[in-house]
């Protein structure tokens, strides 16, 4: 399937709303089309690109409007258009609920004109996306574990496998039609961010898809994709747990474990992902998880880390 802006038929009343080049911000959507009502998986980082995506969904749900809609977990990148699907029911597991209120849009908002070098960094990462004039809708309905919703006859299952990207992580399985939406628990192209963990439980989140009868596997971010990309993400997570067990116990502290790695990474087969800063963060989980003790620095250190280990510097 093209990788391409847009709506793209994966049959049997299932769609993926696709964002190139998936990297920070530009995330995927889902939709599941039953009969007389539809579920849609996420909405977008803003306004703009949330009513673009319903506007180019507009003949596909004419029949069908969107009676439920799935926030597979809280970042903003899946929830900030949640304003614009009026009257819908909004379900999120309790977890991302509770987290959907903590990072706020005006947070992002005030970030991205934030002056200085702050500013310039958060700009960086998120300059593309609009936050002023966000209000966040919170979800309706709240799971834990698994729900079963019926979407006119269809049953869609939500399988609660957080914390692992965030706290409280959704994969949207639609049994009959072999597909499933995953949310961020794919980047497909990118490096997975691990920014709740551990480690581990994002690695029982693959083998649990890897372990379903599925054939086609929409991500967060990234081209749609089956279950090679979900082992090719599950090895990442695998490695990267693996190399900062080994540094942890020589005594390396998790920066520069996180500068060891990332040179190793680059030689290897994953040196091709995206945003490959992100291992700044990973190493800082995995660490949590080794040493419940252990503090992670702030948000604003994180980001410096991630876009330096890339090769961004503030403009002088
Ligand atoms: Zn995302």
């Amino acid at each position: 399937m093209a990788y391409t802006t847009g709506l793209h038929d994966l049959g049997d009343g299932c769609y993926a709303w696709l964002q190139p080049d998936g990297g920070w911000g530009w995330s995927n959507a889902g939709l599941v089309v039953g009969d007389g009502q539809s579920l849609l998986v996420d909405t977008l980082f803003d306004l703009r690109l949330t009513a673009a995506m319903l506007e180019g969904m507009v003949d596909v749900v004419g029949s069908a409007p969107i009676t439920t809609l799935v926030n597979t977990h809280a970042n903003g990148d899946h929830c900030y258009g949640n304003q614009l699907v009026s009257g819908a029911e909004i379900i999120a597991s309790s977890a991302a609920a509770e987290e959907m209120a903590e990072v706020p849009p005006s947070l992002l908002a005030g970030l991205n004109s934030a002056p200085g070098e702050i500013g310039e960094l958060f700009r960086h990462f998120f300059g593309e996306f609009a936050f002023d004039g966000i209000e966040l809708v919170l979800p309706t309905r709240t799971f834990e574990g698994r729900l079963e919703v019926d979407v006119g006859g269809k049953m869609v299952e939500l399988i609660e496998v957080g914390p692992a990207h965030t706290k409280g992580d959704t994969l949207v399985y639609v049994a009959e039609d072999r597909t499933i939406f995953t949310g961020d628990i794919l980047f497909i192209g990118g490096t997975p961010i691990v920014w709740a963990g551990p480690l581990a439980n994002w690695i029982k989140a693959c083998d649990l898809i890897l372990g379903l009868d599925v054939d086609t596997v929409v991500p967060g971010h990234g081209p749609v994709t089956d279950k090679a990309g979900v082992a090719e993400v599950r090895d990442y997570l695998v490695f990267v747990e693996r190399a900062a067990a080994v540094r942890h116990a020589a005594g390396m502290s998790a920066l520069e474990a996180a500068l060891d790695i990332a040179s190793e990474l680059e030689a290897s087969p994953f040196g091709r992902l995206g945003e490959r800063g992100r291992i700044a963060v990973n190493v800082e989980t995995a660490y949590r998880s080794l040493d419940p003790t252990y503090k992670a620095p702030n948000i604003v250190e994180l980001f410096t880390r991630m876009a330096s280990i890339e090769g961004w510097q503030p403009p002088v």
